[in-house]
């Protein structure tokens, strides 16, 4: 059984305002039968004796956000258990569990799975200047998850269809999609924009930063040009739509939140992230997210709190540059920067002195590293039982989508 509130269902179980920027303390509790495992945010403070039915209490999780409720059980069975004291700073150690039916025990994959996600999020803390912000990081693999795998405070579920790719050690795909989890523990968990203006806040830096952990802490020296082929593409194709919304669009109601473009919201945003790390370089970028998180962690932050920090850090003025890359639709024409385009055959007549070209986004600057690599993941769907469903993208609004994006946490 899976249960989660996410996007908007936290009203339906209990009384609550529900919304990013409104937290408090949850404590769990549940009754479940004799043989089942449960999973939620935090780790068991009591359970009942082993083969007995009876009452799970979970500690008590700070700071969570109404949708965030989420809960796994059934009879799973334990495939690891680690402890890492080298994770989650002072508060560490943490403790990494993986799950699944127990006719999945030993498949394939499982075994990579504890491995990917400690060197990752090794990484994040050293990227990051942030500890690991939960004790645990539970991995549950779900039946019939609608999305490919969804993160939550404390833990991260998995569908059963990506065990398949994680069989393969070389398969690129499978390791970025845990590492977009684990980095939602930051991105998304920890600190998650104000409204769902910003979810990209979210998405898109989860799906940067998973491909510069996958590329500095997995080796996988190919993920950049994967990226290029799939991710970026796919936000190429679906900007030059009608219709197509910037990275940052406002979003009337939560609802509407899971209408936006996966290739935009992810993929473009990822790419455009990539590009600010260009312009204002490695080291001022990390420098810019690391006061970010330090200052908004526990809460939410805007836009203009991700670029306030990056302009403190790099000490240029970014706003010109976010409204332009993140806050305008649409791909850049070099054309428009590029002056007439030479005549084909000189010969013959060109356009009238003054005449308008046919360009697509006239206005529109280029930058030469705006054309760097992205990402992307697939869609929560239908997840549950107990009707909390989430089945936002398996209807993508467009069909510009290369590769369906793995999650929408
Ligand atoms: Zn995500």
């Amino acid at each position: 059984m899976f249960a989660s509130c996410f996007p908007t269902y936290a009203p339906r179980v209990f009384c609550c305002f529900d919304q990013p920027d409104l937290r408090a303390d949850l404590t769990l509790s549940v009754a479940a039968p004799a043989g089942w495992d449960c999973v939620a945010s935090s780790a068991p403070a009591a359970r009942p004796p082993a083969g007995q039915a009876g009452t799970w209490q979970f500690e008590t999780v700070p700071a969570m956000k109404p949708y965030e409720l989420s809960l796994c059980a059934g009879p799973y069975v334990t495939v690891a258990d680690t402890e890492h004291p080298g994770l989650g700073g002072a508060g560490g150690p943490v403790t990494m569990t993986v799950r699944s039916r127990a006719t999945l025990a030993g498949v394939p994959g499982q075994d990579r799975v504890s491995d990917i996600l400690t060197r990752v999020l090794r990484c994040y803390e050293d990227l990051f200047g942030v500890p690991m912000p939960y004790r645990q990081c539970a991995i549950v693999f779900v039946p019939d998850l609608g999305p490919l795998a969804m993160c939550l405070p404390g833990a991260i579920f998995v569908s059963e269809t990506l065990l398949g790719r994680l069989a393969d050690e070389n398969d690129i795909h499978s390791a970025v999609v845990l590492a977009h989890e684990a980095a939602h523990f930051w991105f998304g968990c920890l600190v998650e924009g104000r409204w769902w203006d910003d979810l990209w806040l979210a998405e898109a830096m989860a799906t940067y930063v998973s491909y510069v952990a996958a590329e500095q802490a997995l080796g996988l020296d190919a993920v950049w040009a994967d990226f290029a082929l799939a991710g970026q593409a796919s936000a190429y194709r679906a900007d030059t739509l009608p219709g197509a919304d910037p990275v940052a669009a406002p979003v009337p109601t939560a609802a509407q939140a899971l209408t936006l473009t996966p290739a935009i919201v992810y993929s473009k945003g990822a790419s455009v992230i990539r590009q600010l790390a260009a312009l204002i370089g490695d080291d001022a970028l990390r420098a810019g997210l690391r006061a970010y998180l330090a200052r908004f962690g526990g809460a939410t932050a805007t836009l203009a709190d991700l670029i306030s920090c990056c302009s403190a850090a790099s000490g240029r003025d970014l706003a010109g540059w976010a409204a332009q890359w993140l806050g305008t639709a649409g791909v850049t024409n070099p054309a428009s920067r590029a002056g007439p385009r030479p005549r084909r055959h000189p010969d013959r007549p060109g356009p009238p002195p003054g005449a308008a070209r046919a360009v697509r986004h006239p206005a529109r600057l280029s930058h030469p590293a705006a054309c760097a690599p992205i990402e992307s993941r697939s869609a929560p769907t239908s997840a549950t039982a107990g009707g909390c469903a989430a089945a936002p993208w398996s209807a993508p609004r467009s069909t510009a989508r290369g590769r369906s994006c793995p999650d929408f946490r």
